[in-house]
Formats: C-alpha cells, structure tokens, sequence
C-alpha cells in the first residue's frame, strides 16, 4: 500500500446493524478504491429499544462469571449474526465458525474475570469483521480480515483500559504495507504482549481506526456513524442548527469537552498526532459532505465555528475573609479534592472566595458532607457550600483570537434572554469561551448564543 494515498475508514456500530447497513458499507468501500483499510465495531442498535452486541456479550460472560448458563444472551447473538449471514446470502460455514469460537472462548479460564470479561467483549468487533470480508468478497471487492494478532497491535495489559504500544506503529505500517488486499480490521481490541485479548475503553473501535491510520499514514480518516456531520449547536436545542463542514482539532477537542458527542476525543489522539485529517461522514448519507477535522483551516468570516452545552456540575464554593493573603489556601483547598480521589474541572476565584467546579456524577453525599466538614475545620471557610445544576456552555472557534467584542456579544445575547451568567472564564484557551449557568437556563442560554453567532447577517 502506498502511502499517504490510502484512506482508513471506520464504520460505527449502526453503520452494521444488519444485513441492509452493511450493504450501505460494501457500497461505500467499493465506490473508492483508496479504501484499503476498513475497520468495523460490533454490530449496534437496529432501533431505540435494540440491545448492542456488545452489550449482550458482557450481560453473558457476566452471567457465566456469576455460575449462570446465559443460555438466552449465547442464543441472542448467535441469532443476530445467523440472520446476517443469511440476509447477506454468505456461506452458513462462517456462523458455524462464529459459533464455534463462542463456545471456546466461554470455556475460557474464569479466574481473572477482567481478562475474561474482555476476551468475550472482543469477538463482537472480530466476526464483524469477518463478515464484512466475506460480504465485500461477495462483491466482487479483493478483500481480507486482519487481525490484531496478525498484525501486531499490542496493548498494554490493562483490560477494558489498554493502551497501544508504541513499537505497534512499525508493526502495523509493515504488515499493512505488505497486503495488496482491502484490509478489515476488527476494533476495539488487541493482544497483550503475552498473547492476552484485551479491550480498549467503550467506544474503542474509533482508537483503532485513529491507530491503523496513523501506523500508514493515511491520506484521511474517515469515520463512518449515523449522523451528517458535527453541527454548530445540539440540534435538540436548536432544531435548525447549521452543520460544520470544517474545523480544527483543537476546536473539536474543546467542543468534545463540553458535550459534542461524535467521538471520545481521546479516541482520536493517534490520528491527530500523526496530523491525520479525519473526516466524521454518514453511512446511511454518504453524499452528505461531512465534517472535516483537520490540523489548520483557513481563517473565515464567522469567529465561532460551534457552540457547546454540558449539564451535570456542580460548584463547590468556599468563603474566607483575606483568603487572598493566606498562602497555601488554594493548594489545601484542592488537597481536600484530591484526597477524595475527585478531579475538578475550573476554580474561577475572587478575593475572599474560590469555586471549585466538578462532575457531580462523582460525588456522594458523604464526600460531600466530608468536604464541608474540613473546609470549615480545616481552613477555616466561613462559608462552604455545594451548588449542584451548573451547565457549562462553550463558545469555540480558532477565529475568536483576532476578533474584538466576543465577550460583549455572548454577555448581550444572555443578558437580552434573561440568562443568569454563574460564572465566566477566558483567556486560558484563546479559542473558546465559557460560561456557566444554571441548568435550566441551558436551552435559552444556547438559542441566545446561536441566534447571536449565526442567525443571518451575523
Ligand atoms: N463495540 C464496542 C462498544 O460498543 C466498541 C465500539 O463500538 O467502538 O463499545
């Protein structure tokens, strides 16, 4: 394969729910034949109330863990695959096999349930990806499964958390640089330097692709899902928000943070470091243009590319009078923080207070009243209070740097809503703008802001 010319692409889960969505993907690797590595997830959700292959693989080796047959979830996804097979007209040896391998791989040693647990989570993604071979066969595309194991994509020994290890890069470019074949690869898992399964984190299929696409060098990285691209705002929260068919990482990177849900943005570092451009595209719309994440773009009209929203924090706020002349009152502060095993995410200050803004979801109650507790004894604090419902809104674009007024505007458009601005932060990335607000503020809060950025003549 030669370099820099070949295009990795990356089907989600949706993109292989059923015989119908993987002919959608023959079509879509057939119709460009710079297509040469396609890496699938598990079979996904068919409708709302459909249950995840991967998901029914982890409700069965838990069941087995437990002592239980897990009869039906073996039954469920046998089924599942059988029906593809058939609706797709390919040999019934290959369920037969799929078959087969389930059943060794549930007679697998039991005693570290992790690696276990792990081992069963990985063979959604691995007879995925022997069908999509086969099915591609079908269409007369030369085509062939690789593996993790064939292709030396080793991870660390950290199941359902490993990480790639680096000497993977050499090895991967090698073996894929040696296949004159469309390559699919399974994602979401690869072997341990001792020969173990091990998975990636949830939604780990995206860090292979990002890995593969890295290790030749692709032209793009094309990641297949079941939406047109990345829009400006949450189109739950504003139904007619524009989509954006050009942004940066770091852009994305800040959008992600604060609720953009198209990928971990995590999961795309190895493309990202290698400079890779990716392309978020839909399989049931492949015509649409997409989203295009690249390393730069050009500076274009319009400062703001998006608009984030992200419920679900809290502010733990502490008052001191002269807090601002004692040394070391931060640092005790967020010791407190640190020894609960909390990570916080934003500490605006004032001269006789600071707030601490976290995560409420890691919070109980009583690291909570723990908090309180050491904040009066322990620092003292004349007040120390948690405000939970805090929504954080972001204002991203690459633009904002050399554009004037962006605070006024976003302050105006929230004020005119009668939105109640908690707390406000620039500066600390020249790209963005945050705000926080009470949550149910947030639908206003990001109407005022959209209307502001993006209504016509703006
Ligand atoms: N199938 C795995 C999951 O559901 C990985 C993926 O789809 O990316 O998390």
């Amino acid at each position: 394969m030669k370099k820099r010319t070949i295009k990795v692409a990356k089907f989600g889960g949706t993109s292989l729910a059923n015989a119908v969505q993987i002919r959608k993907v023959c079509a879509i690797v057939k119709s460009d034949p710079s297509r040469r590595v396609v890496v699938v997830s598990a079979p996904g959700k068919r409708s709302s109330d459909d249950v995840k292959i991967t998901d029914r693989l982890i409700a069965l080796a838990r069941t087995r863990l437990e002592g239980g047959s897990g009869d039906a979830e073996r039954a469920a996804i046998l089924e599942r695959y059988e029906e593809i097979i058939r609706d797709l007209g390919l040999s019934k040896t290959l369920g037969e096999e799929i078959a087969g391998d389930l059943e060794r791989r549930l007679a697998a040693d039991r005693k570290e349930a992790a690696t276990y647990l792990d081992l069963l989570k990985a063979a959604g993604e691995d007879y995925c990806a022997r069908l999509v071979a086969q099915a591609l066969l079908r269409e007369g595309v030369p085509a062939r499964y690789l593996g993790p194991e064939e292709a030396g994509l080793l991870l660390s020994d950290e199941p359902g958390n490993a990480q790639v290890l680096p000497e993977s890069y050499s090895r991967l470019a090698r073996v894929l640089g040696s296949i004159r074949e469309t390559v699919v690869f399974p994602g979401f898992f690869g072997l341990t330097p001792t020969g173990r399964i091990v998975t990636f984190p949830r939604g780990g299929s995206d860090i292979t692709g990002a890995i593969l696409a890295s290790a030749v060098q692709a032209a793009e990285y094309e990641n297949f899902t079941d939406v047109d691209s990345v829009f400006a705002a949450d189109p739950r929260l504003v139904p007619e928000a524009r989509p954006i068919e050009l942004l940066t990482y770091r852009e994305m990177r800040e959008l992600a943070y604060a609720g953009f849900g198209v990928f971990h943005e995590e999961a795309i570092i190895p493309a990202v470091q290698a400079r890779i451009p990716i392309h978020i595209r839909n399989t049931n719309r492949p015509e649409a243009p997409g989203s295009r994440v690249v390393p730069e773009r050009p500076y274009t009209a319009g400062a703001v590319v998006g608009i984030a929203s992200s419920d679900g924090f809290c502010t733990l706020f502490v008052d001191k009078y002269l807090m601002n002349r004692e040394v070391g009152f931060g640092r005790r502060l967020l010791q407190i923080i640190e020894e609960e095993g909390l990570s916080y995410e934003h500490m605006p200050s004032g001269i006789d207070n600071l707030s601490v803004v976290l995560r409420e979801e890691q919070l109980t109650e009583a690291m909570k009243a723990r908090i309180l507790e050491r904040c009066r004894s322990e620092l003292k604090a004349e007040d120390a209070e948690f405000e939970p419902g805090l929504c954080l809104i972001m204002i991203v674009g690459e633009g904002m740097r050399y554009t004037v007024g962006m605070a006024a505007r976003a302050t105006s458009a929230l004020a005119r809503a009668g939105v109640n601005i908690e707390m406000m932060n620039q500066g600390a990335s020249e790209i963005s703008m945050m705000f926080g607000v009470k949550s149910v503020d947030r639908k206003r809060a990001v109407r005022a802001l959209y209307d502001e950025f993006f209504s016509a003549g703006t």
